[in-house]
């Protein structure tokens, strides 16, 4: 049979008009037997184009797709499908660092918030303390000069914010451990005492209508708050923005510097053109500082950012002409990262500020024992010039500014009807409770400074930078 069939196919390949289009195929069967097949076009089928038999057309397909699925998983061209599968993996990547950036922000606001936490849980303890020993202490003979302070009490000056208010002004002993000596230590339930309780909530003087709103005095009113810009992301919830009152080239006087303050890395100085760019959003400069910043406590004097060195009493005079550092010194003793930060934390142990007298820092130390502290700083050095330590608790008051060498306090961050409850003054080294009304418009406010450039109360309030107008009486 299989000889019959071999002389078959003999017969058939001699035929010259099919010799060329016979094909033969062999393979096992089943059983393993080997098997031939032949293949022979009809004579009037000659002209179809045959490549070869279906086996083959079958691997070359199949041969085709492992090709294109091996190109793909090693990455071959950037072309068709490959290059898709290269722009997928890049968004991917973009994404993955942008939830990762945002994840780190959120834990070091996470970390803020508990050492903020353990700070209210702290004072919450003094004061469990202070409340005690005021119960235990005898209770003093009320002197005719002590009237009855019902009217106080039933004020809606003094709740809910009036224990903040008021916290500053508990007694603190001197550095001798004397307390006797002290002013305004109004916990003492002494007629002294008193008078500041019941200075808080006098009535604010009418303004002196022949002052000029220019040149030095006392503040008398705050205006409303105005709104400017709204940060875009978390790294903007707290912050600080500023102005030259000195600028120096290349920089003009309407210049507007702002720091986004959240975050592990702050190192970004934004500068618009003026007030209106900062609004639009559109910065002419971004500076890359060399040192990480801590906090909001910057503040921009004669040509140079002033910036506290994250993680450090390091105070760093930034030269924005060329660029660098121009001087860079420890402030002696002073706390940081949390020590004496004011009540809404944030790591707010330093305050830099300028007004008309120059450069100055508020800030606390162990030997102050969490009093504030201030320092006039001699711009080009940065060494202490003089110092100053008040009675008021740094962890008791929102934040402060200077205006003409006086400090004024805040007393709470939260509360959208405030007061400025404290004024200290340098010149006289006294002190006295104020209560000027200050609104916190977006009941978070991370920053409040003079900016001597615009005569106003610059501040950055839960994402907002926002400014208030000030009006300034006779100076006393
Ligand atoms: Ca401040």
């Amino acid at each position: 049979m299989l000889v019959l069939l071999l002389l078959c196919t003999s017969g058939l390949l001699l035929r010259g008009d099919a010799q060329d289009r016979a094909a033969l195929w062999r393979g096992n069967d089943r059983s393993g037997r080997c098997q031939y097949t032949f293949s022979v076009p009809s004579p009037t089928e000659a002209s179809c184009p045959q490549t070869g038999g279906p086996e083959v057309e079958g691997l070359k397909a199949r041969l085709s797709l492992l090709e294109v699925l091996v190109s793909r998983l090693t990455g071959g061209d950037t072309g068709g499908p490959q290059g898709a599968t290269a722009r997928d993996q890049t968004e991917l990547h973009q994404s993955l660092n942008r939830v990762t950036g945002e994840r780190n922000l959120l834990q070091g606001e996470k970390e803020r918030l508990e050492q903020e936490l353990e700070g209210l849980q702290r004072r919450m303890e003094e004061m469990r303390r202070e409340t005690e020993r005021l119960r235990n202490k005898p209770c003093p003979l009320q002197t005719p000069a002590v009237p009855p302070s019902p009217p106080l009490q039933d004020s809606g000056l003094t709740k809910p914010a009036g224990g903040s208010r008021l916290s500053h002004l508990i007694a603190r002993p001197n550095r001798q451990g004397d307390s006797s000596s002290l002013r305004d230590s109004a916990w003492q339930i002494e007629p002294q005492g008193f008078q500041e309780l019941k200075a808080e909530v006098t009535e604010v003087p009418a303004p002196d209508g022949s002052e000029e709103n220019t040149g030095c005095g006392d503040v008398v009113s705050v205006g409303e708050p105005v709104t400017h810009r709204k940060a875009d992301t978390i790294a903007g919830k707290y912050g600080v923005w500023m102005q030259d009152p000195e600028a120096v080239s290349p920089y003009g006087p309407n210049m507007i510097w702002r720091i986004d303050t959240i975050g592990s890395d702050v190192r970004q100085l934004y500068g618009y053109e003026n007030m209106e760019q900062l609004t639009k959003g559109f910065p002419s400069k971004v500076l890359l500082l060399p040192e990480l910043v801590e906090s909001t406590g910057s503040t921009l004097y004669r040509g140079s950012l002033y910036y506290q060195r994250r993680r450090s009493r390091s105070l760093i005079r930034f030269d924005l002409a060329s660029e660098s550092i121009a001087a860079r010194r420890e402030l002696p003793h002073a706390g940081f990262h949390g020590q004496f930060p004011y009540s809404w934390g944030g790591y707010t142990d330093i305050d830099l500020s300028v007004d008309e007298q120059g450069l100055w820092a508020v800030y606390s130390s162990s030997k102050a024992k969490g009093a504030i502290v201030i320092s006039q700083l001699d711009p080009n050095s940065l060494e202490v010039k003089r110092s100053w330590e008040t009675n008021i608790r740094k962890n008791s008051v929102a934040n402060s500014f200077i205006i003409c060498g006086k400090l004024y306090t805040v007393a709470s961050y939260t509360s959208p009807d405030t007061i400025i409850n404290y004024i200290y003054d340098t010149r006289t080294s006294q002190g006295k409770s104020v209560a000027i009304p200050f609104k916190n418009k977006y009941r978070y406010n991370s920053m409040i400074d003079y900016n001597l450039a615009q005569r106003k109360l610059f501040a950055w309030d839960n994402f907002h930078m926002v400014s208030y107008d000030l009006r300034l009486g006779r100076q006393e």
